[in-house]
């Protein structure tokens, strides 16, 4: 029986990872949910699987889930704050944590789970780009297995030689990795003619269902910069190894090419539960829940190289992993702040690519050398953002 936290079960990820655990009562037990603002949401959940802890984001909304809770005569234990997330992983009895907290919220608690030997199931992309070496750092110390969730890196991760992630360096043959991408909603349409776009727009993926910050993205291809960098430093290969593929059917979820000319892919449908599944039962596989893929109905399967000038953001992310230190730092936190701005505050979407561009350029990158300088560096960038975006209007 596994124990498993889940940091952000209220998301598109939390909510996956449940119906998966549903449907598996003999293998999993949940003890701890956390959530920012869906309050009744995480009630839902907390009646359906008693937890031990569950965490909100402020007083007001613990006061609302202790209320609701107590009509059920549930006795959860209800935390609220950042340091309370940090509780729910040391706390709450798990082995397990799946990190699907969004952005860098989810930095000190994944840190923590990765320091204290917890089996990680790394949902939260940003916080490996914000902190790569020193998170990596932590796995290795802590001892705990660290399995990727995002699509590509899970598929890379099945793709890859037994213990590869154990000696990296070694390589055992494998010469490139290669991500896909859908391309997101705007896929074929020039620049030019993205002005005015909306977050309505913007949101809605072509084949996946996904919360809106990795939407929006999705549609700048922010997120496959972010997950260059994630792939970068979960195996350890060179950057110019990592190649990013347009494949916009989302049926091959990503590549590993080897020295001897062979290509293994893994396919699926675009459904976040198989790798979830995957993450939750390694090394054993178990029922995600997700319909078969029937190859005989895709009309084809198609690859192009990306065009970077159509997509600033990616151009963007890919020199920051190139200066390394603490610029991948600096070009999440600005596009965090650019993706909520366009979200909430009417940021043209143009725009979003300015914001990371001016703020990248604004603050040189430094060893990223301890927890406490990355999260003053990310609080640094952010303040540099919001001016920037107040210098726009
Ligand atoms: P989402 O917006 O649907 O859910 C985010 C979760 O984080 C919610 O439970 C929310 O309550 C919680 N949260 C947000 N801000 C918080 C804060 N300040 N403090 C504490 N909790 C907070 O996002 P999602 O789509 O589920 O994505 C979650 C993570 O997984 C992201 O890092 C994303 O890049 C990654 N990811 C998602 C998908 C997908 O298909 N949705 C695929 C690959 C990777
Ligand atoms: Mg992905």
């Amino acid at each position: 029986m596994k124990r498993v936290a889940i940091l952000g079960s209220t998301g598109s990820i939390g909510v996956n990872t449940l119906d998966v655990i549903r449907a598996h009562p003999d293998r999993f037990e949940i003890v701890a949910l956390t959530a920012a603002k869906q309050i009744e949401r995480l009630a839902e959940q907390c009646i359906e699987f008693k937890p031990a802890i569950a965490v909100v984001a402020n007083a007001e909304g613990a006061a609302q889930l202790s209320r609701l809770l107590q009509a059920k005569s549930i006795s959860t234990q209800v935390l609220y704050g950042p340091d309370a997330l940090v509780t729910a992983v040391m706390e709450s009895g798990c082995d397990t944590v799946m990190a699907a907290i969004v952005g860098a919220a989810g930095l000190v608690p994944t840190m923590a789970a990765a320091q204290a030997g917890k089996r990680v199931l790394l949902a939260n992309k940003e916080a490996l780009v914000m902190s790569g070496n020193l998170f990596m750092q932590a796995m290795q110390s802590g001892g705990g297995e660290l399995l990727p969730i995002d699509s590509e890196h899970n598929a890379i991760f099945q793709c890859l030689p037994d213990h590869f992630t154990k000696s990296p360096s070694a390589h055992l043959g494998v010469e490139e990795l290669w991500l896909t991408a859908s391309g997101g909603p705007f896929r074929d349409k020039p620049i030019a003619g993205l002005a005015t776009i909306t977050p309505e727009q913007a949101c809605a993926h072509p084949n996946w269902v996904m919360g809106r910050k990795i939407s929006v993205d999705s549609a700048t291809m922010m997120n496959k910069g972010l997950e260059v960098i994630e792939a970068f430093w979960l195996f350890g290969l060179p950057l110019e190894r990592i190649k990013v593929l347009i494949h916009p059917q989302s049926v091959v979820h990503s590549m590993v090419r080897y020295r001897d000319g062979s290509v293994l892919a893994q396919m699926g449908q675009p459904d976040m539960r198989t790798p979830i599944a995957y993450g939750l039962a390694w090394p054993e596989r178990i029922d995600a829940g997700v319909p078969n893929l029937n190859l005989t109905q895709l009309a084809s399967l198609s690859f192009t190289e990306p065009n970077f000038s159509q997509f600033p953001c990616l151009s963007l992310a890919f020199a920051a992993a190139k200066a390394g230190g603490t610029a991948p730092t600096v070009l999440n936190a600005a596009n965090e702040i650019a993706v909520a701005a366009f979200l909430d505050e009417g940021l043209p979407y143009l725009r979003i690519s300015e914001v990371v561009e001016r703020t990248l350029s604004a603050l040189e990158p430094i060893a990223a050398s301890s927890l406490e300088l990355i999260l003053d560096v990310d609080a640094r960038a952010r303040d540099m953002a919001r001016q920037c975006i107040r210098n726009f209007k």
